[in-house]
């Protein structure tokens, strides 16, 4: 998926899972939630080699899926090991030992980026995301860049983030209403 849409579906998945009682111990925090949604787009940042080596070696505009077949291996390689559960796994475990408080988000959001992106990359983009014990990438779904897909994934994104977005209006408005009764009360 593109880079906004992942860290948008993050933070409305997030806002969801911070207002639901067995999980909003994880997100209760603006940093907790903050952490979730720079991890969950903060992953594709890594391919900033990749993007490098495209903008020195190939012509400007040139179709990806072209050129893609012409790429080194260790551009593949280095896919497969950033977008890649013992990756992230390993990325928990030096959280938990610095910044503990931030282990559930950011593993939270970095697993649903990997999950996410199973299913809509296509071709030579297809994951591998317990690689190097798995040879064979999982054949994704439909292209995030499929042009149906692409236009139906925002149009359902900002809805939702629209309604997460009205909610937290109301929850601010209800805070203050709280705030203003507590105040009358302690005037009286
Ligand atoms: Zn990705």
């Amino acid at each position: 998926m593109d880079v906004a849409a992942h860290a948008l579906w993050t933070f409305v998945i997030v806002y969801l899972l911070s207002q639901w009682k067995p999980t909003a111990g994880y997100f209760n925090t603006k940093k907790k939630i903050a952490t979730a949604v720079i991890a969950g787009f903060g992953i594709d940042l890594l391919f900033a080699p990749q993007f490098f080596y495209m903008l020195t070696h190939f012509p400007a505009r040139s179709d990806f899926y072209q050129i893609a077949p012409h790429f080194p291996q260790w551009m593949f390689t280095w896919y497969y090991i950033n977008h890649n559960y013992f990756f992230i796994a390993l990325i928990a475990v030096i959280l938990y030992f610095t910044y503990r408080e931030y282990t559930a988000p950011a593993t939270f959001a970095l697993a649903l980026h990997i999950t996410m992106d199973i299913f809509t990359h296509k071709n030579v983009f297809e994951l591998k995301p317990f690689w190097p014990l798995q040879q064979v990438p999982f054949p994704g779904l439909v292209s995030w860049g499929q042009p149906t897909f692409f236009k139906w994934n925002w149009i359902i994104l900002l809805f939702s983030f629209a309604l997460v977005f009205f909610h937290m209006q109301y929850q601010k408005r209800k805070l203050l209403g709280k705030q203003i009764k507590a105040k009358r009360k302690k005037d009286k």
